[in-house]
């Protein structure tokens, strides 16, 4: 499978509006970063995860014309926001988490009609867990940030290809399916911060989860302006295989 990371950045992207900082004012093209989303290629299919502010751009960067699957993680704007753009896929396949669907009908309810109403090819469904030639798709539950009274229900995607196995969590504060995280040869991770905040478990917990888990190799993704790319690549590497991603990144397994 091949993974492109379209979007290595948090919510607010890099550069950051209204933001005069070093990172922001950075020439260094890897402190860029368009809001999180990857595409993973495999079997002649095309799937997207996550449809953020920055998809129009992404689709457009990569000229990527066609999608067949696209995955949400969770119903943050910086997952979501782009979701009327689907109405140009053709034969496209949305796949939600049943608790997200519960989630985003409070709060994009108006998708789930607009969608098939502009091309009644687009399929919405509950995500279960799917084959797509050799390429078997399964959901991470996590928790994430609480908002008022409720965690938003939050996944990421577990990717298993010929014995290789990619888990992509791009908000994440603590994994409940942790069985589904043995045997990682790629764990691309949140690492928007460095101590826990909003949800998030910060980039030392992360660390430490990688080596719970004795993944092969951590990628650090979801990045913000606090730090730049050299320097959390400078802080994360004297912990084993861990890299920094940046937009446009791409993995082969
Ligand atoms: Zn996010
Ligand atoms: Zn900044
Ligand atoms: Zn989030």
């Amino acid at each position: 499978m091949k993974i492109t990371i379209l979007g290595s950045g948090g919510v607010l992207g890099i550069p950051t509006w209204a933001c005069n900082c070093n990172v922001c004012k950075s020439e260094d093209k890897r402190n860029q970063r368009t809001r999180p989303s990857i595409l993973v290629e495999s079997s002649g299919k095309k799937i997207l995860v996550d449809i953020g502010p920055d998809f129009r751009e992404q689709m457009l960067k990569h000229k990527i014309k066609n999608l067949d699957y696209c995955l949400i993680t969770h119903a943050h704007g910086d997952h979501t926001s782009s979701m009327a753009e689907l109405q140009l896929a053709k034969n496209l396949q949305l796949l939600i988490p049943e608790k997200v669907t519960e989630k985003l009908k409070q709060i994009r309810s108006h998708m789930f009609t607009y969608l098939p109403s502009r091309d009644p090819s687009i399929k919405i469904k509950n995500f279960s867990p799917l084959k797509i030639g050799n390429l078997s798709i399964d959901m991470i539950e996590v928790t994430h940030e609480k908002d008022y009274e409720d965690f938003t229900p939050c996944y990421g995607y577990l990717f298993e290809e010929n014995g290789k196995r990619v888990a992509y969590i791009p908000d994440l504060e603590k994994v409940i399916d942790m069985e589904k995280m043995k045997n990682l040869d790629i764990f691309i991770c949140d690492g928007g911060v460095i101590k826990p905040l909003w949800g998030h478990l910060g980039v030392d917990k992360a660390i430490e989860l990688f080596k719970e888990i004795k993944a092969k190799q951590m990628i650090f993704t979801h990045l913000t302006h606090r730090i730049s790319h050299k320097d959390l690549e400078d802080y994360v590497s004297k912990h084993g295989n861990i890299k920094v991603a940046y937009d446009g990144m791409v993995i082969e397994v």
